[in-house]
C-alpha cells in the first residue's frame, strides 16, 4: 500500500509541473511563503502538486474554481505539512469552497436534554475524517496572522491525528509533558488576556476552546511567526517541534 501510494506520486511529480507564472502570481499574495529557502519553496510545489492530483476540490453555490484559486488553497494549506508529509492528509478527499460565508446547521444540547436547533455563518470548517470546507471571501482576507485556510487545516492535523479533543498528541521525538503544559498554560495565560480587556494581538476567537487556541496559534506561527516567537517564546518553541518547522528562525534546537 505505502509503497504504491510512493509509486503513484514519483509517477505525478515526474509528468507534472506547475505553471510558475501562476506560482509566482499565487505566492506573491501570500507574503509568509518569502520566508522559505530555495529547498522549501521546491517541496511545498512538490506538495502542491500531489495534493492537486490526490484531493477534489469543489466549488459550492456556483463558484467557478480557477487554476489560481485552487493553486492558492493548495499552497497554504500545504505549508503546515511540509515537513510532516501528505499522509497527514489521510483518508478525506474533498475540499468544498463556497464564495463567502456558509451558513450551517448547528445542534447543541443544554443541561436540560433539550435540543436547540440554530444556524451559524461560517468562514471555514473541518470534518473529522471528511471534507474542509473555506468561503473563498475569506481566504482572500487573509493577512498576518489571520489565515482561514491554514486554520483549518490545523483543526484537520488535530482532529484526525492522535490527542484528544482539546489538543494534538505531541510527535514521537518530542517531551509529551512539556508539549500539553505549555498549551495549557499558554491557553490559560491567553484567556487571562482577553478576560482584561486589553487588546490582543492575537484574534480573541483562540480563548473559545482549547482546540480553537491551537488553529489559531497555528495560523500565527506560520504566518507572523517572529511576533509569535517574540510574544509566546515557549509556545513557538513547542509548535515548532510539532510542526518540525522554524519559520522564525527561533527554535535554536
Ligand atoms: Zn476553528
Amino acid at each position: 500500500m505505502g509503497f504504491l501510494r510512493e509509486w503513484r506520486r514519483r509517477r505525478t511529480l515526474k509528468s507534472a509541473r506547475l505553471d510558475e507564472a501562476l506560482w509566482k502570481g499565487v505566492a506573491a499574495g501570500l507574503s509568509f511563503l518569502r520566508g522559505l529557502s530555495d529547498d522549501d519553496t521546491r517541496r511545498l510545489k512538490e506538495l502542491v502538486i500531489l495534493f492537486l492530483a490526490e484531493k477534489e476540490m469543489h466549488g459550492a453555490r456556483g463558484l467557478v474554481l480557477t487554476d489560481d484559486v485552487r493553486l492558492s488553497i493548495a499552497a497554504q494549506a500545504c505549508l503546515p505539512i511540509l515537513n510532516l508529509g501528505l499522509d497527514t492528509y489521510e483518508g478525506w478527499v474533498g475540499v468544498i469552497v463556497y464564495p463567502g460565508e456558509f451558513r450551517v446547521q448547528k445542534e447543541e444540547v443544554d443541561e436540560n436534554g433539550v435540543v436547540h436547533t440554530f444556524e451559524e455563518e461560517l468562514a471555514g470548517e473541518a470534518w473529522p475524517g471528511g471534507p474542509v470546507i473555506l468561503s473563498w471571501e475569506d481566504v482572500g482576507m487573509s493577512e498576518r496572522g489571520y489565515n482561514v485556510v491554514i486554520h483549518e487545516f490545523a483543526h484537520k492535523i488535530h482532529m484526525d491525528g492522535d490527542g484528544d479533543e482539546s489538543y494534538p498528541a505531541a510527535r514521537r521525538d518530542m517531551d509529551a509533558r512539556k508539549w500539553r503544559k505549555t498549551l495549557e498554560e499558554s491557553y490559560q495565560r491567553f484567556c487571562e488576556e482577553v478576560d482584561s480587556g486589553e487588546p490582543t494581538f492575537i484574534d480573541p476567537y483562540a480563548s473559545e476552546h482549547p482546540a480553537e487556541f491551537f488553529a489559531v496559534m497555528s495560523e500565527a506561527f506560520f504566518t507572523e511567526s517572529a511576533v509569535l516567537a517574540r510574544d509566546w517564546p515557549e509556545l513557538y518553541a513547542q509548535l515548532a517541534l510539532f510542526y518540525k518547522q522554524d519559520p522564525a528562525g527561533k527554535a535554536g534546537g
